[in-house]
């Protein structure tokens, strides 16, 4: 089984790289920030609890988004992998996320960082902002403070992986396409070493 962590922070690219790896490699998607998104449009309480983090760009809280991905786990027996983006985004959910697993008999195959510079992430997230109809993509302040999020509460998750020799940079620089050759050849480069 093929789990990956795909982590960075905020317009980094990790749906656009997501999306195109569980094509290539016919993975389950999961996104916590979907499922919130989700959560939010239905109308839940869990939504509407959620909704106040995320529309001043602070994390939801833990057990909330653990929650989230305990019952997606329970729902779905047979996949062949799954890539986890925008969680973990805390220490405490990698760690419970490594428990989920192991329950499961499977573990995470290694987690990939893209990594971008604050101005071209800044561009496009601005440039985003004006395509989608995320609550939190339309404000500059809003914009910042997610990123500083990522900087003070989420980039150090990487010592987590790091210290299982799980955690892999990819310079998040540059096209699409080219942003997803460096991926394929860090999937290839863990497969080869299986
Ligand atoms: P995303 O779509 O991944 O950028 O997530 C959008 C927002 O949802 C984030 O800014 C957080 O407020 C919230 N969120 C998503 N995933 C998590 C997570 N793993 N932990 C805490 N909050 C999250």
């Amino acid at each position: 089984m093929l789990n990956i962590v795909l982590f960075g922070p905020p317009g980094a690219g990790k749906g656009t790289q997501s999306a195109r790896l569980i094509e290539k490699y016919n993975l389950m998607h999961v996104s916590t920030g979907e499922l919130l998104r989700e959560a939010i449009k239905e109308g839940t309480p869990l939504g509407q609890e959620a909704k106040k983090y995320i529309d001043r760009g602070e994390l939801v809280p833990d057990d909330m988004v653990i929650g989230l991905i305990e019952n997606l786990l329970d729902e779905h027996h047979e996949f062949s992998g799954i890539v986890f983006d925008g969680f973990p985004r805390t220490t405490v959910q990698a760690q419970e996320l490594d428990k989920m697993l192991g329950a499961k008999g499977t573990d995470i195959a290694m987690m990939m960082s893209l990594e971008v510079d604050y101005k071209e992430l800044m561009n496009r997230l601005v440039a985003r902002s004006k395509l989608d109809d995320r609550s939190d993509d339309r404000n500059m302040s809003i914009i910042e403070n997610r990123i500083q999020v990522y900087n003070r509460q989420t980039a150090i998750v990487i010592d987590y992986y790091r210290a299982q020799n799980k955690y892999l940079a990819i310079d998040g620089m540059g096209t699409i396409d080219e942003i997803f050759d460096r991926i394929v050849s860090g999937v290839e480069l863990y497969t080869i070493k299986k």
